[in-house]
């Protein structure tokens, strides 16, 4: 029989990026062991071995998750790229390799960073819950592509196999280190862009500070039992 890899043995999948770092660093904070698994190498930190690879490539990816039993998928190409088959070849076909990867490799628990935005059709949502279907024409393509990763990871939920799966829907995220929301709304405003008011100003969106999201991600990743509700489905952040 198979020993089972001890429950603080964690890899962050895009943990070189803004909120896979954040997650890091907690983790570290919280007696975590960590591996980072990413296509680059943004930072150092003592207690963190640094895995290069690409998601697509289960070779690599089985290096990184030797006796891990927690894995945190928070890789996506950047949302504002336009290049199609490259979402759907890293947030599809890659997701897949990671599931396949991390069934290969007897990990436990798989947490998705998923996004708000896969409920998202350009009508406004208020107090909405997770039992909102998936946007039947959504916004972009980066979007389509984070729907199939999601619908990918909470079918792979396995409590038989013993491989439990959760994904987390954050909205806009925000904090230190943000490379897009906050720096693109300043140099919009800088470039005096931001003179309009769309609809009658009295619009509403969510924000989310990064140590909320990552806290988010911790809290599901260590009530994620066979029998917590959680199992398998999706939680808005
Ligand atoms: P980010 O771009 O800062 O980080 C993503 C990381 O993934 C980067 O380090 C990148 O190198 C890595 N990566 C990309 N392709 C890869 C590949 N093929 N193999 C391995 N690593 C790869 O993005 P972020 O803002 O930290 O977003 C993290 C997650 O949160 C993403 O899944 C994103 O869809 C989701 N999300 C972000 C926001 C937000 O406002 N930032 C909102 C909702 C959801």
């Amino acid at each position: 029989t198979r020993i089972r890899p001890s429950s603080k043995r964690c890899a962050v999948i895009g943990g070189s990026g803004f909120l896979g770092r954040h997650l890091v660093e907690k983790l570290l904070d919280k007696g975590y062991t960590v591996s980072v698994f990413d296509i680059r190498q943004s930072y150092e930190l003592p207690g963190v071995t640094f895995h290069l690879g690409d998601l697509c490539d289960k070779q690599a990816l089985l290096t990184a998750l030797q006796d891990v039993s927690l894995v945190f998928h928070c890789a996506s190409p950047a949302p504002a790229s336009d290049d199609k088959a490259l979402f759907q070849r890293v947030n599809i076909q890659g997701t897949q390799t990671v599931l396949q990867a991390c069934t290969e490799a007897g990990v436990q628990k798989v947490v998705l960073t998923s996004s708000a935005s896969v409920v998202f059709e350009g009508t406004d949502i208020k107090d909405g819950r997770e039992d909102l279907p998936y946007a039947k024409k959504p916004i972009d393509y980066y979007t389509e592509t984070k729907i199939e990763q999601e619908k990918l990871v909470l079918k792979a939920c396995d409590k038989e196999k013993g491989l439990l799966t959760v994904a987390i829907r954050p909205h806009g995220i925000f904090g230190p280190r943000d490379p897009q929301l906050v720096p693109i709304l300043v140099d919009t405003a800088r470039r005096g862009k931001m003179k309009f008011i769309i609809g009658d100003g009295s619009n509403l969106v969510d924000f989310t500070f990064v140590d909320n999201v990552v806290h988010g991600h911790i809290l599901a990743a260590e009530s994620l039992r066979p029998e917590s509700p959680i199992c398998g489905k999706m939680v808005m952040d």
